[in-house]
C-alpha cells in the first residue's frame, strides 16, 4: 500500500480521515466517488489499516442485520416486540451491501477473499418465558419482507440438525427454541477496511499515512483545520490543514473530539469496555458447527455482552468462537493507554460522567466480575451455549475495545448510550463517530447520515444525488415498505457477493 512519502512540516488537504478503520475508508470511497478532485489525507497512528476493532479478530465479524440479535427487539410493557430497531438496522444492512456490490462491480475494490460468506444467523433460548419471548419476536419480525423466511422451532430434532453442538448432552427437561435465517452472513470487516484503503491509496490526491498519531485539533480563523500530528517513532511534530476533518479513531474519538473544542463535543464521555473470546483449536469441534448462535443476555448485563457461538471465516480458515466475555478497563483502544479515561475527564464532562458511573454501578461491577473470571468459570458460560465443550479445546484470546457513550441527560446528570453518535460542529467542518453498535455492518448508513450533517448543499445537488443512487440503488427510497426493491436489491448484492438469496440451502 503506499502511504504517502512522509508528511512534510505543513501540508494541505481538502479532508482529512482521523483513524484507518472502516468508518475512514467508507467516508473515504464515498467523497472520492461523489468528488473525485477532492484531496484527501489518512492519518493513522499504527502502523497498518484496521488494526483496532475493524480487524476480524477484534469483533465478531457479524453482518448486523437484526436477524438474531435479540437485544434489537425488546419486549414493551404490554408485553408486544418493538421491532422498529430491528427493521432500521436490517435496511442500514441492506444498504452497506449494497455499496459493498457496487464497489465490487464497478472494480473500485479487488474483492477480499471471501471477505463475506453466508452462514445461518440463529437466536437460541431455554426456559419458558425466553421461549415465549423468541416465538412473539419471530412472528412480529417475520410480518416484515426483510425477515421472510425466519424459521422458529421448538423441536428438538430439528435444532440437532440445525445445531448439534449446542443441543447434544443438553438437559431437555427446559423448553428450548430458536429462530433461523438463511440469509445471515460473516463479514471480515478488516479485509474489506485493508481494500478499501488499497484501491484510496492508488487515488490521485489521496494520502496514506502511518505511524502518526494525531494530538491537537485547532479551528483557524479562516473556519479551516489544523490538524497536529507526531510520528510516533521520530517523535517529530507536523501539521495537516483541511477543509473537513472527521475523527473516524474509533476509541480514541472522544479524547479529539474533547480536543477539538468545538460546543457540540462538550459533555461527552466515554465508559469503556474491553471483550475476550474463547477460540475453538480442536478443527473436529470447528467443522461441526456452522451457524452465528446468538443467545439472550443474562439479566443486569449490557447488551454488547449477549453471547454467542460463532462460525467465522477468517483469511481463508473456518474457525469456532464464543464470547465476548466483557470487561472493564481504563483504555479506549486495544493499543491504548490505561490514562486513556482519566485524562478524558474534563470540566465539561466531568458531571456526566460522574453520574453516570454512580448510575451504572451494577454494570461496572459485572464487568468487573467477568474480568475476574477463572478459565473454568469461562468454560462453564460456554457450556450453556456447548454443553460438551471441553476447555483444552478452547483459548482465551483478546478482543477490540468498545467505548460506550456518555452524554448529558434531559435533567442534567449522565446518560450511558449504546448506540453510535455523530457529532458534527454547527458549521460542518468537523465530525466525530462515538461509541461502536451495531457498529461495521451499517458504516455505510453512518456516513451517509454524516454527509447530510456536514455536506448538506452538496448531499442535495444533483451530481451527488444521481452518484449516491448509483452506489446504492435503494437510496432515498425505504425497503422496509417497498418489497419488490427489497428483492430486486437483495438478488443483485447476493450475486455480487456471492451470498445465498433463497432461503434454505446448506452452506
Ligand atoms: C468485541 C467487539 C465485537 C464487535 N462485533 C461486531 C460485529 O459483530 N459486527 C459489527 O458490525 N460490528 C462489530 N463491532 C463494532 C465494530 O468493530 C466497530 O463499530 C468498527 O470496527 C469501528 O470502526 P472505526 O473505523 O470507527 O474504528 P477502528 O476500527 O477502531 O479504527 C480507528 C482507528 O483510529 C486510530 N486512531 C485512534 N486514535 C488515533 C489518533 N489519535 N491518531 C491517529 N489515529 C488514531 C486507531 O489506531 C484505529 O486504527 C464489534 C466491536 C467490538 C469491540
Amino acid at each position: 500500500m503506499k502511504t504517502g512519502q512522509g508528511l512534510p512540516d505543513v501540508s494541505e488537504a481538502d479532508v482529512v480521515l482521523i483513524g484507518a478503520g472502516i468508518m475512514s475508508a467508507t467516508l473515504g470511497m464515498m467523497l472520492k466517488e461523489l468528488q473525485p478532485d477532492l484531496r484527501i489525507t489518512v492519518l493513522e497512528r499504527l502502523d497498518e489499516a484496521a488494526a483496532e476493532s475493524s480487524d476480524a479478530w477484534n469483533n465478531a465479524g457479524t453482518g448486523h442485520a437484526a436477524f438474531c440479535e435479540l437485544n434489537y427487539t425488546p419486549e414493551k410493557a404490554d408485553g408486544t416486540i418493538d421491532t422498529s430497531k430491528a427493521v432500521s438496522i436490517a435496511e442500514s444492512f441492506e444498504i452497506s451491501r449494497q455499496f459493498w456490490a457496487y464497489l465490487i462491480q464497478e472494480d473500485h475494490i479487488k474483492i477480499p477473499e471471501n471477505f463475506i460468506r453466508s452462514i445461518p444467523h440463529m437466536s437460541f433460548v431455554w426456559g419458558d418465558a425466553n421461549v415465549e419471548f423468541l416465538k412473539k419476536r419471530h412472528a412480529a419480525l417475520t410480518k416484515c419482507h426483510l425477515f421472510e423466511g425466519m424459521e422458529y422451532s421448538e423441536d428438538c430434532e430439528q435444532l440437532k440438525s440445525w445445531i448439534p453442538l449446542v443441543m447434544e448432552g443438553r438437559d431437555l427437561l427446559e423448553k428450548v427454541a430458536a429462530t433461523r435465517m438463511d440469509l445471515g452472513t460473516d463479514v471480515n470487516f478488516g479485509a474489506l477496511t485493508r481494500c478499501m484503503f488499497e484501491q484510496l491509496s492508488k487515488m490521485e490526491g489521496v494520502q496514506l499515512h502511518f505511524g502518526y498519531d494525531v494530538r491537537r485539533l485547532k479551528q483557524r480563523p479562516d473556519n479551516r483545520w489544523s490538524v497536529r500530528v507526531r510520528h510516533r517513532e521520530t517523535r517529530v511534530n507536523h501539521k495537516v490543514r483541511a477543509n473537513f476533518v472527521f475523527i473516524g479513531a474509533g476509541g480514541g474519538a472522544l479524547p479529539l473530539l474533547l480536543k477539538s473544542g468545538i460546543p457540540e463535543g462538550k459533555g461527552f464521555g466515554g465508559f469503556p469496555v474491553s471483550g475476550q473470546w474463547l477460540k475453538c483449536t480442536n478443527p473436529d469441534v470447528v467443522e461441526q458447527h456452522q451457524a452465528k448462535v446468538y443467545g439472550k443476555a443474562s439479566v443486569g448485563s449490557p447488551p454488547m455482552s449477549v453471547p454467542h457461538l460463532d462460525t467465522r471465516f477468517i483469511n481463508g480458515k473456518r474457525e469456532l468462537l464464543f464470547g465476548p466475555y466483557a470487561g472493564f478497563t481504563t483504555k479506549f483502544l486495544k493499543n491504548g493507554s490505561f490514562f486513556d479515561l482519566p485524562l478524558s475527564l474534563k470540566v465539561n464532562n466531568l458531571h456526566p460522567m460522574l453520574s453516570a458511573g454512580v448510575k451504572n454501578m451494577p454494570l461496572t461491577q459485572y464487568l468487573i466480575n467477568q474480568v475476574r473470571q477463572s478459565p473454568d468459570e469461562r468454560v462453564e458460560a460456554l457450556r450453556q451455549y456447548y454443553p460438551e465443550a471441553r476447555g483444552e479445546d478452547w483459548k482465551l484470546e483478546v478482543a477490540g475495545q468498545r467505548v460506550q457513550v456518555i452524554k448529558k441527560g434531559p435533567k442534567g446528570g449522565g446518560v450511558l448510550e449504546f448506540g453510535t453518535e455523530i457529532v458534527a460542529g454547527a458549521d460542518g467542518s468537523l465530525a466525530a463517530l462515538l461509541g461502536a453498535s451495531p457498529g461495521a455492518s451499517t458504516a455505510v448508513s453512518i456516513m451517509i447520515s454524516l454527509l447530510d450533517r456536514c455536506f448538506p448543499e452538496k448531499m442535495q445537488s444533483e451530481a451527488w444525488q444521481k452518484k449516491l443512487k448509483e452506489m446504492i440503488p435503494s437510496y432515498g427510497e425505504s425497503l422496509a415498505k417497498d418489497a419488490e426493491l427489497l428483492r430486486k436489491v437483495r438478488s443483485w448484492t447476493s450475486e455480487v457477493l456471492g451470498l445465498q438469496n433463497t432461503v434454505r440451502n446448506e452452506v
